[in-house]
């Protein structure tokens, strides 16, 4: 960039100095002719004058006294001409004489117009012509300035007679009109030659430099060295010729001249352009030096950015700099459009997020209010995927969600949005669609999930639950709206309806949750909970062996509140703990009550599968049952399948210790989670207890009763007792001592009931038994 400066720099100084040069010459030319030209009008006037002299110069000197008395008393019989080397009587003193003019002849003639003596200070004798003057010469020189052309050259001449008589002696003074003359004409002799041309002012007849501007030359010919002017016409006296006054300049020197102003100014300009030229080099290299600065820090930060920016190699710094912020552009712009994308999309199913719903909601909102055109609005979450979250592995978990959505999609028109809202749980957006139309999309929704998702090989069954509002019916912005759906799908799942269209009363229950948390926050504290206990009966030994623990909670409004209700709402508030140890104490209680009365069975505590994550849970165990001295191996907990899977390392050190207690462990709800039976053998299990659901089908579904029969057969191999729950019939019992199960729970057997009842079934056994 430098170069490119010095160089732009060089050419426009270089122009503009021949620019001014140029005109500057002009300049000097005009000026310099004007004022040659004013010079010359001087010029000529002095010579006018020095012309005009030598006729008041002759009439002076006649009449001095000293020249009539020598011309009275001179006696000129003799013949010839007088020539005088030192000046004559009859002249006056040359000092006088130079006030006036020098002339170079002065005569004396007599009355016969015979020049008779003669003064010629240094010069050479005249020309015959000029000592014998005809009488017109004599007569035009009387009385004025004459200019005369005799044998090729000029001369002046004026002659007065002596005395006061107009006849008699005459005295005449003449001068060639030379070099010399005209020199003498101008004083001090300047730099500018004058001349006299002809008439026609085209031809030379004498200049004051003879030399450079000889007789004869031609005034054409001389323009070529010389600037001239030609000041016209003689004013004086009168002349036997016209001639016209001249002067000329020699342009050499009138080109010095230009040239040594114009060279000084030059000097001046190229000082000044040098100065300029160094300050505007340090600021231009300064202004490079940013640049290349700028360009360095656009290079990093486009390396941060992922931009293919390289290290700066143009040699135009400017040039360089756009290319690299085009490169930086390019990156940003591909980045922000990325940055979009993920701020609006879900990066593992790669489907619109809740914010992106949340827009095309309000931008469906807004068309709606215009159109009066309704739309449904659906929130669904998927049954069972904590469970195959928690046992299979989050890479199996996150296969699920892109195939769901998958499915989603597919299932769903084009116009419509199916967005991901976060962990399991889809949003979905029908526009110009009412309710009339949910029951055939909602269904087709829930049918998509009759058939299991396939991966890594495992058919894994998922269920939706979804629940669907429609504007305006049941809401008028997007949070209610939202809102409303998710209630609607709450209530779908908790009753297992695949999907569920909003109700107020439902809603109701929902946004009463937070106060049963309270509520039942305060039941735990104030002994607002009770224990009931349901019987295991076991087949072989036809007596109650064992009983479980189940909690109730008699709720002074609500009524009967299910465990399945507030357990999850207990996990999720961080009060489980404290209410499994309740749970255990009140169990130990009762047992010890029991084991007082001589009745023999094991107490079965539901352990949830958060307190297994607290490591000194085995310790807090082991001293309530000292505190209770109650036996380890009275006890039997309950644990669902899927809390095996869920911290296996944990949870598998916890097992142990309980079981190193002495503590029995059971295998609660089987079939409803993934784990295999092969897996389970390797942890301390005593107990497996078939879910309920196969239980309660088995006789229907035939399906069902091979699972129950296989389990069985495959727990008894691996030395666990089996437990089938939800007997609700004599077929099931008896379908089950057929299938060699060892134990059997349900409404059949008994419901659960409270402590109190529970002795008395446990008397009346012992009763019968005896
Ligand atoms: P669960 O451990 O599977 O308990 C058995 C559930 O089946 C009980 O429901 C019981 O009333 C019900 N049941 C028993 N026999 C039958 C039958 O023949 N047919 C039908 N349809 N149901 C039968 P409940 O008491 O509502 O408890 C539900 C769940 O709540 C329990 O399932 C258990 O997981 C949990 N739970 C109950 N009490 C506690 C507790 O103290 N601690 C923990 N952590 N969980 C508990
Ligand atoms: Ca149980
Ligand atoms: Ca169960």
């Amino acid at each position: 960039m430098l170069i490119l400066t010095a160089v732009v720099g060089l050419v426009v100084w270089t122009v503009s100095d021949s620019y001014q040069h140029a005109e500057l010459n002009e300049i000097f030319h005009l000026k310099l002719k004007e004022q040659f030209d004013k010079e010359v009008v001087g010029q000529r006037t002095r010579f006018d004058r020095f012309v005009k002299a030598y006729h008041p110069a002759v009439r002076t000197y006649a009449q001095m006294v000293n020249v009539r008395d020598y011309v009275e008393e001179v006696d000129w019989n003799l013949p010839g001409i007088k020539d005088h080397k030192w000046p004559p009587k009859w002249l006056p003193k040359t000092s006088m004489m130079r006030r006036f003019v020098l002339p170079r002849y002065a005569m004396l003639l007599d009355e016969y117009n015979q020049v008779r003596e003669i003064y010629r200070y240094k010069n050479p004798m005249p020309p015959d012509e000029l000592l014998n003057l005809s009488d017109d010469v004599l007569d035009s020189s009387h009385g004025q300035s004459y200019l005369a052309h005799i044998d090729g050259s000029l001369y002046i001449m004026s002659s007065a007679f002596i005395g006061a008589e107009d006849e008699g002696p005459r005295l005449l003074i003449m001068s060639p009109i030379d070099e010399e003359f005209l020199l003498a004409s101008q004083g001090i002799a300047g730099n500018k030659s004058i001349a006299l041309l002809n008439d026609e002012g085209l031809e030379v007849i004498v200049s004051s430099d003879h030399e450079n501007i000889p007789t004869g030359a031609l005034l054409d010919t001389l323009k070529e060295n010389y600037l001239t002017t030609v000041a016209g016409h003689l004013g004086s006296g009168s002349s036997d010729l016209l001639v016209q006054f001249a002067s000329f300049v020699s342009t050499a020197d009138v080109r010095n001249q230009i040239d040594v102003v114009l060279n000084a100014d030059r000097q001046i300009r190229a000082i000044t352009a040098l100065a300029y030229f160094l300050a505007f080099a340090s600021v231009m290299y300064w202004v490079t030096y940013r640049i290349q600065r700028l360009t360095q820090k656009v290079v990093e930060f486009s390396n941060t950015r992922d931009a293919q920016a390289s290290a700066p190699k143009r040699k135009n710094e400017l040039l360089e700099l756009e290319e690299q912020f085009e490169l930086l552009i390019k990156a940003i712009q591909s980045e922000t459009e990325a940055l979009e994308r993920q701020a609006l999309h879900d990066p593992l199913t790669d489907m619109p997020n809740r914010k992106l719903l949340s827009e095309r909601i309000h931008i469906e909102l807004l068309k709606s209010s215009y159109t009066k055109q309704p739309f449904l609005v659906m929130v669904s979450d998927l049954d069972r995927f904590k469970e195959i979250n928690d046992t299979l592995g989050h890479h199996i978990g996150d296969e699920v969600l892109q195939q769901v959505s998958a499915r989603l999609q597919k299932t769903l028109r084009r116009d419509d949005v199916v967005a991901r809202l976060g962990g399991d749980e889809f949003g979905m957006l029908l526009p110009n669609t009412s309710l009339d139309l949910c029951d055939a999309v909602a269904n087709k929704i829930v049918k998509s999930f009759s058939h299991p998702v396939i991966v890594e090989g495992l058919s894994l069954n998922i269920g939706i639950s979804v629940g669907v509002v429609e504007y305006p019916a049941h809401g008028r912005d997007i949070n209610l709206l939202m809102q409303r759906a998710d209630v609607a799908m709450y209530h779908a799942k908790t009753n297992k309806l695949g999907y569920s269209i909003y109700r107020s009363d439902e809603d109701k229950n929902t946004v009463g949750r937070l106060a049963l948390m309270s509520e039942f926050r305060e039941a735990l504290g104030n002994n607002g909970l009770q224990l009931f206990y349901q019987p295991k009966f076991d087949l072989n030994k036809q007596r109650i062996t064992s009983v479980e623990a189940l909690l109730r909670w008699d709720h002074p409004i609500r009524g009967f509140v299910p465990p399945d209700e507030f357990i999850p709402l207990a996990e999720q508030t961080g009060l489980i703990m404290p209410l499994t140890l309740w749970v255990f104490n009140q169990a130990l209680l009762d047992w010890k009550e029991w084991n007082a009365s001589n009745h023999n069975v094991s107490m079965a505590v539901n352990m949830s599968v958060d307190c297994l994550q607290f490591s000194d849970f085995p310790q807090t165990i082991e001293s309530i049952l000292n505190e209770h001295q109650v036996p380890a191996s009275n006890i039997i907990f309950e644990l669902t399948e899927s809390l095996f899977m869920k911290d296996a390392e944990r949870a598998q050190k916890i097992l142990h210790a309980l079981d190193k207690f002495g503590i029995e462990l059971s295998i609660d709800d089987f079939g409803t989670g993934y784990s295999s039976l092969a897996y389970l053998k390797q942890l301390p299990m005593d107990e497996l207890k078939i879910d309920r659901s196969f239980v309660m089908d088995m006789l229907e579904n035939e399906n069902d009763e091979v699972i129950v029969k296989a389990t069985i057969e495959l727990a008894h191999a691996m030395g666990l007792r089996v437990v089938a729950e939800g007997v609700e019939d004599q077929a099931a019992l008896d379908q089950l001592v057929k299938m060699g199960c060892d134990i059997a729970q349900g409404y059949f057997i008994a419901k659960p009931m409270p402590a109190n009842e529970m002795s008395k079934l446990l008397e009346k056994e012992q009763a019968s038994i005896c």
